[in-house]
């Protein structure tokens, strides 16, 4: 009985990578230094893996940036911008396509599927010239082989390649990205014949987008892919992986009867019907790889519920042909429980990382094969026992209050142009009036601040006086600017779900659990591990004091259930949605506390409602009406003439437009860095909408400030779309991670680009 995982966290345990990466960015050390550690970690990981019983494990799966730019590389697909003139592509052109330099910009980063990871959008067009030009894969086995390893040599298959590319500039935006296959197959061919060369004797093609909704088109560029490599690939067992969701059943014959391939991985976690997909038929003498561990959270498996699993399928599929597996690559999940020491043992008994699935998944293989490691199975039963009837999971009155949610819509009573009426006559704003996201920039200081009061180096007295003189500075930047909605500021918080998390109650935080949101990024979920509420009000203190300093309206500012939900490891023993409600009942909580000590404007981000949307489009509107339903649940029972905003930092609405608007918000900032009219449209054409609506008009995520005129322009092209009295001018998010030199500026002028188009009204 065999092992696999489809592949590993690439930063390693304490994120060496990372501060490896940067430290070479920034040139405090040499690519020799920066080669250095990256071998040492896929050394070390390989071991690991070999150590636990492994037997297929997986090489090319650590990369210096994404596996999707590795796969450009390997393919010599590189935009002309950078003036790559051919031969091996080192770290220059590498690094200078995934983060751009002096010269020339970054290519576009779009998000993998639905997790948080971000890949390096492929740029293609007829002109494209494709050479095998990076031999990092080939290199890889060869480096693993030497150290005693034979590994399995991971791809991103050639159709998933070229469906999660785009045209390139210049290049018309209907052009038939799968016409290019013929052009990329021939160096998948080459690498193929090195690889066999080395001594492979597996290859894995991952495949993710057969987990989407495809047309018969692109099913037929699988069956024209794999049967065209089907010579080359002659001699060699060949894995397709799929994750994410299970296989559509038209995608799944198609995948099943390509002769070339002889196993198929899924994802029986997330793919719920895969398991009666395989019952209902699996082609005879092909290996099933088994993704029976989850590799998207954080939770130790139920081993006796997947040992069941697994030997109804090998009862489908055969004895020696079923193969132990995770769902997906465990580079979405964090990477070593060892390194978690201020977790208590309870919650600890109940999580597995990387390092932990790999074993999990061994001693499912071997028990399997009649080697069960009985006190192994027995101390993860206990723990799964304990963790379904350990009472800091359960909490009988958040789920009587759930549960009565249901049968209700939570709506505001009166509809939004009333409410906004009743808002004016208390707030007396001016036509376009000008608010921000919320954060302003976070100062090497006020970290340090945050820092020492965490570690108890300052006392709590120290920290609010320090953290109200900040507020007191950007209340006044604020009246100084004539900016007409204030907001505090966000100096308290590190981050804006690690924020609430910390508050609520059922929620945990690991020192190391890091995974890797791009490049080097990495963010640190909070764990969500059972029923939420709120023992005490989270914001009500700064919001107040912020109040007490002005006599301008001040937002509260409040993140939303969906994005707290979406940006956590979420409990798997609920559905989704359960945990969802909880939370928003605790938002609930507080949006009346704000509003009962006095504030008027309450802003509830929802920076990542967009983000939770399934990969397919059977189940948005499942996914839309709870989440939506879960917003609503955080407002629907306070004062017509408390104003909720909410914030959204994305600008793509065509589909879900419906959904926004039925969040019954009464202002929605979003993000509009392009300022596409479309988006404009959308909001205007799709429905009669009464709501505010602030299109950020200018992008904070670059240095640059908008002159006065570069911003009007923009507000009149919004104009000639919305109506005047719905229009509010915001910058398109938080000014967190800028300068005040470039903010005072910035909003300077956004408030005279405000004024001096009122005088023109
Ligand atoms: N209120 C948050 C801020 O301004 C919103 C951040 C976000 O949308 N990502 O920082
Ligand atoms: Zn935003």
């Amino acid at each position: 009985m065999a092992s696999h995982i489809v592949g590993y966290p690439r930063m390693g345990p304490k994120r060496e990578l990372k501060f490896a990466l940067e430290s070479f960015w920034d040139g405090k050390s040499t690519a020799e230094d920066l080669e250095k550690v990256a071998t040492d970690l896929r050394a070390s990981i390989w071991k690991q893996m070999a150590d636990a019983g492994i037997k297929y494990i997986p090489s090319n799966t650590f990369s210096y940036y994404d596996q999707v730019l590795d796969t450009t590389a390997m393919l010599g697909a590189v935009p002309e911008r950078y003036s790559w003139t051919g031969g091996e592509i080192g770290f220059d052109t590498y690094f200078s396509m995934a983060r751009g330099n002096a010269t020339v910009p970054a290519m576009e980063m779009t998000k993998w599927f639905d997790t948080n990871y971000h890949f390096i959008v492929p740029e293609l067009g007829p002109n494209t010239k494709f050479s095998y030009s990076s031999h990092k894969a080939v290199n890889e086995y060869k480096e693993a082989k030497a150290l005693g390893v034979d590994t399995v040599p991971v791809f991103i298959g050639p159709v998933s390649y070229l469906l999660l590319s785009k045209p390139a500039k210049g290049v018309e935006k209907g052009f038939p990205l799968l016409s290019l296959l013929s052009s990329i197959l021939p160096v998948y061919k080459e690498v193929i014949a090195e690889l066999k060369a080395a001594g492979a004797s597996w290859i894995q093609f991952d495949e993710p987008t057969l987990a989407l909704d495809l047309d018969a088109h692109k099913l037929a560029a699988f069956s024209a892919a794999y049967t065209e490599l089907e010579s080359a690939l002659s001699g060699l067992n060949v894995l397709v992986e799929t994750y994410f969701a299970d296989v559509p059943a038209e995608s799944f014959k198609t995948l099943t009867s390509l002769s070339s391939v002889t196993a198929y991985g899924f994802d029986l976690v997330r793919g719920t019907q895969t398991v009666e997909l395989i019952k209902s038929g699996f082609p005879a003498g092909k290996y099933l790889f088994a993704g029976v561990v989850d590799g998207r959270n954080i939770w130790a498996d139920d081993l006796a519920a997947s040992l069941s699993t697994l030997q109804a399928l090998e009862a489908v599929v055969g004895k020696d042909k079923l193969v132990v597996s995770t769902s997906c690559s465990l580079m979405h999940t964090a990477v070593d429980l060892v390194n978690e020491t201020k977790l208590d043992s309870e919650i600890k008994s109940w999580l597995a990382f990387a390092a932990q699935k790999v074993v999990e998944v061994d001693a499912l293989a071997k028990a399997l094969a009649g080697q069960k490691d009985e006190a192994y199975f027995a101390a993860n039963a206990a723990a799964q026992a304990s963790r379904r009837s350990s009472p800091r999971v359960t909490n009988e009155e958040v789920q009587k209050a759930a549960a009565a949610l249901k049968g209700s819509d939570h709506r505001r009573a009166t509809n939004v142009s009333a409410r906004l009426d009743a808002q004016q006559k208390k707030l007396n704003l001016p036509v376009l009036p000008t608010t921000t996201i919320g954060s302003f920039p976070q100062t090497v200081e006020l970290r340090r601040v945050r820092r020492e009061y965490k570690a108890k180096k300052i006392s709590e007295e120290e920290y609010v006086s320090a953290i109200k003189e900040e507020i007191s500075k950007v209340v006044k930047l604020q009246e100084e600017l004539d900016i007409d909605v204030l907001v505090h500021g966000e100096p308290e918080r590190n981050d804006m779900v690690e924020y609430f998390g910390e508050q609520l109650s059922g929620f945990a935080f690991t020192a190391n659990g890091w995974v890797q949101s791009y490049g080097s990024r990495c963010v640190k979920p909070p764990i969500i591990y059972g029923d939420v509420s709120r023992p005490n009000p989270m914001t009500v203190f700064w919001s107040k004091t912020a109040q007490s300093m002005t006599s301008r309206p001040m937002k509260g500012m409040l993140t939303g259930p969906v994005t707290i939900l979406n940006w956590s490891f979420v409990r798997n023993d609920q559905p989704r949605f359960e945990t969802c409600y909880q939370i928003a009942l605790a938002i609930k909580k507080e949006v009346e506390d704000l509003e009962a000590a006095g504030i008027q404007v309450i802003q509830i981000d929802e920076a990542a409602l967009r983000e939770g949307l399934p990969l397919r489009k059977a189940e948005h509107a499942f996914y839309l009406d709870w989440a939506v339903h879960s917003f609503r649940i955080t407002n629907c029972e306070i004062k017509d003439t408390t104003q909720i905003h909410t914030h959204m930092c994305y600008s793509n609405f065509n589909d879900i437009i419906h959904s926004i608007i039925n969040m019954d918000a009464d202002v929605i900032t979003i993000e509009n860095s392009r300022s596409d009219e479309k988006l404009l449209s959308v909001f205007r054409e799709g429905v009669k909408y009464g709501a505010g609506i602030g299109p950020g008009v200018y992008d904070i995520h670059s240095p640059r400030i908008p002159s006065t005129e570069e911003i009007a322009d923009r507000i009149n092209k919004m104009l000639a779309v919305l109506d005047t009295n719905i229009l509010w001018v915001n910058p398109d998010c938080g000014l967190k991670t800028r300068k005040y030199t470039e903010v005072k500026p910035a909003l300077t002028n956004m408030v005279s680009a405000a004024k001096l188009i009122r005088t023109q009204l």
